[in-house]
């Protein structure tokens, strides 16, 4: 079996939830939409194809008008004019010599690190955004939309377990050295502002927002910087691999799984597996769920 760093951090939050999405394969039959998901999945996308596939800014914005399915309007204007900042302003920062991969995925035994054994249910898949090549040094790239990607925010995702993560594994599966992690941070913004910064004055329209967000990301909030990896949290993480798959093989085999209720609202929002705790998988309530594979970022699982 599979388990990716999002679902280890998912039975980490809370097992039950754990179980529902990766044992019991449950989803809710109507997704929620979440503008902030749906964008930072659209940009992704396209980044892909802009850095990767070479298109250019023009055959960028046809994908995006064209393929990108946002449900709401304003927010596809938003996209749009996001990556029209974006690349105006990406020319200016460091650059890589060689995109090596993009959307990588890879599978590698779990191993103890104590025995040097693999884990005997259990094989670390994932994806990393990119691969890229400055020098002779190869380095991770991670595409990140942020609303406030301050010092603050930099900080924390400096110490991204995540990415010690992918690191271990990937260097295993190419052969490869990491030596770091290249980030690409994306300011995003999905309201429109009003004119003259009055609570009171209309809202800007789009040639304003698009003005607006180029000079935001002339200005400094458009990051471009490196992470270095941390030994210590990579010895760490590697041994917390191993110890996910171990806590989750055990609650397999004896079919325990506990709730953590402080984990039921996170981000302010319901955690979607909310009405089956509440009413005690109540049969009426599972017609609110369909069944589809786990790992959805994944092409083989
Ligand atoms: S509703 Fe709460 S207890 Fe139930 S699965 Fe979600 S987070 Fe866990």
């Amino acid at each position: 079996m599979i388990i990716t760093h999002s679902a280890g951090q998912l039975w980490k939050d809370c097992p039950t939830r754990y179980k529902r999405r990766h044992v019991d394969h449950l989803v809710l039959a109507v997704k929620e939409y979440t503008p902030h998901l749906f964008y930072g999945t659209a940009f992704h996308s396209i980044l892909e194809r802009y850095h990767f596939d070479d298109f250019d800014v023009e055959a960028c914005v046809d994908y995006l008008v064209n393929e990108i399915s946002l449900k709401n309007e304003d927010h596809k204007a938003h996209l749009i004019a996001s990556f029209l900042a974006y690349a105006e302003k990406e020319k200016k920062l460091q650059q890589w010599d060689e995109f090596v991969y993009s959307e990588k995925e890879f599978r590698q035994p779990i191993i103890h690190q104590g025995t040097g054994e693999p884990h005997p249910d259990f094989i670390q898949g994932g994806k990393v955004d990119g691969i890229v090549r400055i020098g002779e040094q190869f380095f991770l790239l991670e595409h990140k939309t942020a609303a406030r990607p301050d010092e603050h925010y930099q900080r924390r995702i400096s110490i991204d377990r995540q990415i010690h993560q992918y690191a271990l594994f990937v260097s295993k599966e190419l052969g490869i050295e990491i030596e770091g992690v290249l980030y690409n941070v994306i300011p995003k913004e999905l309201r429109w502002s009003r004119k003259g910064r009055k609570s009171n004055g209309p809202l800007e329209g789009l040639k304003d927002y698009t003005a607006r967000l180029k000079s935001r990301y002339m200005e400094k909030e458009f990051l471009r910087f490196y992470v270095s990896l941390s030994p210590v949290t990579m010895a760490d993480v590697a041994q917390e691999c191993w110890t996910i798959a171990d806590g989750v093989s055990r609650m397999m085999r004896e079919d325990s799984w506990f709730k953590n209720t402080k984990r039921c609202f996170d981000y302010g929002r319901r955690c979607p597996y909310w009405e089956l705790c509440e009413t005690g998988d109540r049969p009426d309530v599972m017609s609110l769920y369909t069944t589809k594979d786990p790992h959805e970022e994944l092409s083989i699982v």
